[in-house]
Formats: C-alpha cells, sequence, structure tokens
C-alpha cells in the first residue's frame, strides 16, 4: 500500500531538508505485533546478559562513529546550536547506552531478603525482568538524546520497542534505529512509528498488548494518554513540562549565577523542559543581576543552528513562535514589564527563520498567566524577593515541580532551602547537569516516575516477588492451617 509522506522542515529557513514515509492506525498494530513476538519467542529477552551489554555497547558505538551526521541532522532538523548537539546531545546520547549496558547485569541482579516474624520465616526474591512491549514517546526539544535514554534502558531491561518520535523532528530517530540494526539487534526488537500524535497515538497506547508507556512531553497530551490506558492496564513513565525557578540569593557568586540563569533559559531557544522560566533575585542584588543578565541576553547570537558561532537558533515550528507571541502579548496585556526582546528579531538574513528574540519580562505576579503556563521558549520572568520565606511561596507557586535552582556561596542554606522547594531535581549553583548515574523526574503536574539511574532503570521492568518458606524445624507454615 501506498504510504503517506511528509515534509520534515529545517526551522532555520522553513526549507524542505527530507521526506519521510509515515504510519497509520494499521502499521502501529504491525508494529506492536512485530515487537511482541519478538518479545514472547525471539532472543532479546532470553540472550545472556553479557551478550546484551555487548549489544548496546556497540550501539554507543555507532553513535560515536555517526557522531558528526547526527549533530548535522539534529541541528538541521531542529534548530538547536550545533555546538549543543555536537558537544551534549551527541555523545551524551552515547554515553548513556555504554553505562546501561555496563551497569545492566548489577542492576538486574535479585533483592534476597530473610524475612522472619514469630510465627514464619521466608526467603523473599525480588527479581527485576523486563517487562514486555514498550512505547516510547518522544518530543521534539531532544529528539536524539531523550531516544537514547529511554531506548538504551528499555533494551538494556530486555524489552522490545515501539519508538515513537514527534512527527515534526524524526531524522535522528530514524538514524538511530539504522544504528541499532547496523549493531545487529534482532528484529522485531526496535520498531519505529513516525506520526502525529492526533493520528497514531490512541492506536499505540490503548492497546492491550503494549505493556509500558514511557512519555516524555506536554502535560496536555500525558494526560490524553492516561485517558487512553484507562482502556487496559499498563504501567506509565510521565515526564511531563515545567515551570522551573531559579532562586539568587543576595550572596551568590553573581558572574556564576547570570551566565548559569542565561544557560537555563536560553539554551536550546529555551526549549528544555527545566527552562528556568521564572528567576527570583535578592532585592539587595537584584539591579546589578538584572543589568547584567539584560544585557548578556541582548548580545546572544542568533543565527542558523549549522553555524558554530551561533548562541541561539529558531524555534521549533513557525506554530510554536505564534505560541510564544501569544503569551508574551498576554503577559504585556496582564502588566508585563519587557526588559528585552519580546519580538522576532529585525535582522533581514533571520527572516526566512522561526527566530524569536531572548526575552526578559519583569513585573510578574503571580496570579498572571506567564507565570503560571509553561511557554517552551526563550522567555523569562524576573522578580524580587526580600525573604527567603517569600522565595519559596514565589517559587512553589506553581502546579509543576520539575526542577529549580538555588545560587548562593552557603551550601548548607541552599540545602536547607532545596529541602522546601517543591522540585524532582534541584541545582545548586549549576544548571542543567544530568548524569545517567541519577535518578531524574518531576512532581505534581510534572509527572511521575524516573529516567537514568538504577531506579530509572527498574521502571522499565517489572518485579516478580519469589517466596521461598523458611520456617523454624522445616514445618512448613501452610501445616499449621490445614496439617490435620
Ligand atoms: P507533545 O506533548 O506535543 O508531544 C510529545 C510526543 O507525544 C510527540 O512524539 C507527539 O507526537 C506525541 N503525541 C502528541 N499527541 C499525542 C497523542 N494524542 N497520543 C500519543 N502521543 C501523542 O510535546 P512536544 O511539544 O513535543 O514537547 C514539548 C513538551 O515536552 C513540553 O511540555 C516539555 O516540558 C515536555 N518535556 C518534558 C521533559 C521531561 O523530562 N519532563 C523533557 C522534554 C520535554
Amino acid at each position: 500500500m501506498h504510504k503517506a509522506k511528509q515534509k520534515i522542515i529545517n526551522p532555520a529557513n522553513g526549507e524542505v531538508i527530507a521526506e519521510v514515509s509515515v504510519n497509520d492506525a494499521d502499521g502501529v498494530a504491525q508494529a506492536i505485533k512485530r515487537a511482541r513476538l519478538a518479545f514472547e519467542q525471539g532472543l532479546w529477552p532470553r540472550i545472556s546478559l553479557p551478550e546484551r551489554k555487548n549489544f548496546l555497547l556497540k550501539i554507543a558505538q555507532g553513535i560515536l562513529e555517526h557522531a558528526q551526521e547526527l549533530a548535522r541532522l539534529e541541528t538541521l532538523n531542529t534548530g538547536k546550536p550545533i555546538k549543543e548537539s555536537t558537544f551534549m546531545d551527541v555523545p551524551s546520547a552515547a554515553e548513556t547506552f555504554k553505562y546501561f549496558a555496563e551497569n545492566l547485569e548489577n542492576f538486574l541482579q535479585p533483592e534476597t531478603r530473610r524475612i522472619s516474624s514469630e510465627i514464619a520465616c521466608a526467603e523473599g526474591n525480588l527479581l527485576p525482568e523486563p517487562i514486555g512491549v514498550t512505547a516510547l514517546i518522544v518530543p521534539w526539544n531532544y529528539p536524539l538524546l531523550i531516544a537514547s535514554w529511554k531506548l538504551a534502558q528499555s533494551l538494556a531491561a530486555g524489552n522490545t520497542v515501539i519508538l515513537k518520535p514527534a512527527s515534526l523532528t524524526p531524522l535522528s530517530a530514524l538514524e538511530l534505529v539504522r544504528i541499532t540494526q547496523g549493531a545487529g539487534i534482532p528484529d522485531g526488537v526496535v520498531n519505529i512509528i513516525i506520526g502525529s500524535g492526533a493520528s497514531v497515538g490512541e492506536a499505540l497506547c490503548a492497546d492491550i498488548n503494549l505493556d509500558l508507556i514511557s512519555f516524555t512531553g506536554s502535560n496536555e497530551v500525558g494526560k490524553k494518554i492516561i485517558g487512553y490506558t484507562t482502556k487496559n492496564v499498563k504501567k506509565l513513565i510521565m515526564e511531563l513540562g515545567g515551570k522551573s525557578a531559579s532562586i539568587i540569593l543576595e550572596d551568590a557568586d553573581l558572574e556564576a549565577a547570570v551566565n548559569g540563569s542565561l544557560c537555563s533559559i536560553f539554551l536550546n531557544q529555551g526549549q528544555m523542559c527545566t527552562a528556568m522560566s521564572r528567576i527570583f533575585i535578592a532585592e539587595d542584588i537584584y539591579d546589578a543581576f538584572i543589568d547584567s543578565f539584560v544585557e548578556r541576553a541582548q548580545r546572544l547570537k542568533l543565527g542558523p543552528g549549522e553555524d558554530f558561532q551561533t548562541q541561539m537558533g529558531p524555534l521549533i515550528s513557525a506554530e510554536q513562535r505564534k505560541k510564544v507571541i501569544s503569551c508574551v502579548e498576554k503577559a504585556k496585556k496582564e502588566g508585563a514589564k519587557v526588559l528585552c526582546g519580546g519580538k522576532i528579531p529585525d535582522a533581514p538574513e533571520l527572516k526566512k527563520g522561526f527566530f524569536f528574540a531572548p526575552t526578559v519580562l519583569a513585573g510578574v505576579s503571580k496570579e498572571m498567566t506567564i507565570f503560571k503556563e509553561e511557554i517552551f521558549g526563550p522567555v523569562v520572568c524576573v522578580n524580587k524577593f526580600s525573604t527567603l520565606e517569600e522565595a519559596i511561596d514565589l517559587a512553589n507557586a506553581s502546579e509543576f515541580a520539575l526542577a529549580a535552582c538555588i545560587w548562593t556561596k552557603d551550601e548548607a542554606q541552599a540545602k536547607e532551602l532545596a529541602s522546601k522547594i517543591n522540585a524532582g531535581t534541584i541545582w545548586i549553583n549549576t544548571y542543567g547537569m544530568f548524569f545517567n548515574e541519577l535518578s531524574y523526574g518531576g512532581f505534581k503536574q510534572s509527572g511521575f516516575g524516573k529516567e537514568l539511574g538504577r531506579v530509572g532503570f527498574l521502571e522499565y521492568t517489572r518485579l516478580k516477588n519469589i517466596v521461598v518458606d523458611k520456617t523454624k524445624e522445616s514445618k512448613p507454615l501452610v501445616n499449621y492451617w490445614y496439617g490435620f
């Protein structure tokens, strides 16, 4: 049958860079069938752990061998500066496969416990097993990296996979799947579905043959997916949006706080789930911080991602830019003051792309829409605070609870403050340090479940509880009930 095609656009100039075939609901059902068969009858869940490790190491190696091409594709497709895709996204993707390859044997060890009470003794074994067929649904902001996190963990656990990249950004995911094939992963283990959420989402998520959905994306779509899954019971990992807060205390290293805050909202054009889109500054240093922050935000070099000098690329699409513009316009109407940006840049060489100037808004109160809603663009609200209680209250005044930053030279005070901030990850004097070793995930409307680390890895398994009776004097406990 003839498959429909979809054009893939370079957001830096609006030009078509590729055409990909898209799947329909039938294609989804076939992919799930292949994955089910590979799980029930194939080698992948059954091969020895050292063999599984070797396959994953080959994928890591394959990513490094194709690093330049992957970075170029990622930048062309998302618009992100090539410096970011070359030095962050691609090497981190390879590192994640390597990490889970090297740790899977350890993480899959059963946890054995001796349990005893007055009447019974038992040996309990909690055994992590592959969970089955997993759907990995990925957003467009880190297409390669987030696909790699999910794929590495799911494969390391012994599962089979349906990978669904965002329809705007499938190119690096397609290349990643080719790399898994090159590494010799058996047929049917890694499947990819291309298509919009609206056209394939429900067919994928409601299918009874799916055992787990690991979703990273917006709160809105996350809730839809939870709705689809009420038709059948399955495990969910939900990594959703954020409206994260950065708190700059009076004694902060100002230079580091300014630079860190620029990264925390303008890297990847602010299209980061953990973007610090609300910055709260101690009133005594507010003016000094703002002068430096706004001055540097205005100097960020905008341009096409392929240029190594570019510090900020275009937004992902015309539609996303429209959304950002309407959020800023609404904020202005509600009383926000634009300290810089707030518009499409004037430079003629940027006209064809979906660029938006780095934007700093002041005078934003808790009641305003821009304080509450995720924008997913290079737009930050700044406020001052006079007491720590006020800073905590402002930071926690959000339905989201994904991440936060604290800037201070007093580590003890920072840790004390961290204990009062409602967020799944808190960075002290830094931003965006993700490690394969450390599990990451949000609270409240930012979702549930973890990615990475041992805890994140175990999300991709099911824990089987095996109990052996070890009751004293070798008299099985059951004999006390019906042992006439
Ligand atoms: P999105 O929710 O629009 O899409 C995410 C994925 O879901 C895409 O693959 C999309 O095609 C798919 N999808 C859309 N509708 C669907 C449906 N009805 N059924 C099934 N799948 C569907 O998100 P986006 O715009 O690609 O990414 C931005 C969002 O992702 C932001 O809200 C951001 O905060 C969030 N995000 C969260 C994290 C995290 O770790 N918490 C990381 C990155 C991005």
